[in-house]
Parts: C-alpha cells; sequence; structure tokens
C-alpha cells in the first residue's frame, strides 16, 4: 500500500455491551504509542456505545462514526430511527451506509443516496459500501453492479471529497472467503476509474492472517474489518502487520 494515511475502520455490528469498551484501552494506548506510520482508526460501535465510546477516545487521534441514519435531517415521528444531525450532535465524524446487512433489510439505491446527502449536508463522512453478490459474480455481472450503486449511490453529489468506498463483496462478509489478488487488484482500480480521487477500502473477511495479501494491493487505502476488529488484540495484530 502506497497511500499516505492507512484507513482502519472497525465496523462492530450489533455486538457489544457498555463493559465491551473496557477492552478499548488497549488499542488508546497502542494508538498513541504507534508512531511510526500514519492510519487513520474509525470505531463504528453500534448506538448505545456511540457516545460513551466518543467520550472514552476523547484524548486519542481514534474516531467514530454510526452504523447507519435516516434519510431526513430534521427531527421528525420517526420510531427507532436516528439522524445525521444527532450523530453529528454525539462527536461522530463518520457514518456507514448501504452496508449490504441493511440492503438485505430492503434499503434500496435511491433511500442509500438521500442518506449520503442528508449525512454530507450534516458533515458527516460517508463510507459507502458497495459490492457483488455469490450470484452476481459467478455471472460475471461485478462492473455492472458497481456502476449501478455508484451512478445511483452518488447521483446528485457533485463533491465526493467526503465519501469513502468501501468495497465488500457481499459473498466475502463474515464468511473467511475473500477475492483473489489479482480479481481484488483490478476492482480497486476500475472504482478508482469511476469516482476519481476517491478513497476506497476493501472489507470483507479481513484478519490478521490474511492481511498480509492484502496490504499488497498499491492502490487499496485501507480496510473495512468486522468480526476480527471485535477484539483489541486482532485489530492491534491487523494494523501492525499492515505495516510490517
Ligand atoms: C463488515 O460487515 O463490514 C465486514 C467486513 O465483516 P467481516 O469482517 O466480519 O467480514
Amino acid at each position: 500500500m502506497t497511500n499516505k494515511y492507512v484507513y482502519f475502520v472497525a465496523n462492530w455490528k450489533m455486538f457489544g455491551k457498555l463493559r465491551t469498551l473496557d477492552s478499548l484501552d488497549k488499542v488508546i494506548k497502542f494508538v498513541k504509542n504507534y508512531k511510526v506510520n500514519k492510519f487513520k482508526l474509525i470505531y463504528l460501535p453500534p448506538t448505545t456505545l456511540l457516545h460513551p465510546l466518543i467520550k472514552k477516545i476523547k484524548s486519542s487521534p481514534i474516531e467514530a462514526g454510526g452504523q447507519n441514519c435516516h434519510q431526513g435531517q430534521n427531527f421528525g415521528a420517526n420510531t427507532g430511527q436516528i439522524n445525521s444531525t444527532m450523530l453529528k450532535d454525539v462527536g461522530a465524524k463518520y457514518v456507514i451506509l448501504g452496508h449490504s446487512e441493511i440492503r438485505q433489510l430492503g434499503e434500496d439505491e435511491k433511500l442509500i443516496n438521500l442518506k449520503i446527502k442528508s449525512a454530507i449536508k450534516s458533515r458527516l463522512k460517508v463510507i459507502f459500501c458497495i459490492g457483488e453478490t455469490l450470484k452476481q459474480k459467478n455471472k460475471k455481472l461485478t462492473r455492472r453492479v458497481l456502476n449501478h450503486q455508484i451512478n445511483k449511490g452518488l447521483s446528485n453529489i457533485p463533491n465526493k471529497k467526503n465519501v469513502i468506498i468501501a468495497y465488500e463483496p457481499v459473498w466475502a462478509i463474515g464468511s473467511g472467503l475473500i477475492p483473489k489478488y489479482s480479481e481484488l487488484s483490478k476492482t480497486i482500480t476500475y472504482i478508482k476509474q469511476r469516482i476519481k480521487g476517491a478513497k476506497v477500502l476493501y472489507g470483507g473477511s479481513v484478519n490478521s492472517r490474511n492481511i498480509k495479501n492484502l496490504k499488497k494491493i498499491n492502490n487499496l487505502d485501507g480496510f473495512l474489518i468486522g468480526g476480527a476488529s471485535q477484539t483489541s488484540k486482532n485489530l492491534i495484530d491487523i494494523i501492525k502487520k499492515t505495516f510490517n
């Protein structure tokens, strides 16, 4: 990896209790002392942990974000929802949108597009997930799917500087499978050609064993890490092995 900053985005999904935050002590200590390389570490905890986590990381370079937001910026009668204004209010800097686990619940490209616009208006950085299913991959539709997701998701968003793309093949999430090096490298290049200047992360079963190969992809800007980010030891290992 040849880029200035390497992003490590820790997606905790629906895991974690208040006491899970104790495990951050180790990571905070590690990050403060690990000055060799430039990287950004961003936690995406469940909403119940967002504010206490932000308080905990306050004096460290670690940042945090939400796992979703409503498409509207104003308060409203939307039980069970939170919006980008609320995320910003508690100190979030990012929000992840378009994750396949939310798309599977019926979220479509139009809704994702509205959410991205709302997040940008609230001055959040957006981690926009795109990726093909196994069926689409087998039918050699990967590029067509990515193109569609990019066109619709980023429609009428002229300035994309606050959008980070996370390429997450759906079949690689939580499965232990990762794309072949050559395929992944080509896909990352394709996404970068489609969105000039975009930062592109890879997500899907990243762990401390496969990171040695994944980091060889030159134009990759970092990793979105689910399961392996829930243990400080694994996360620290991934960061160390990226740079060693
Ligand atoms: C994710 O859900 O964004 C993810 C990358 O999960 P995992 O690392 O567990 O495959």
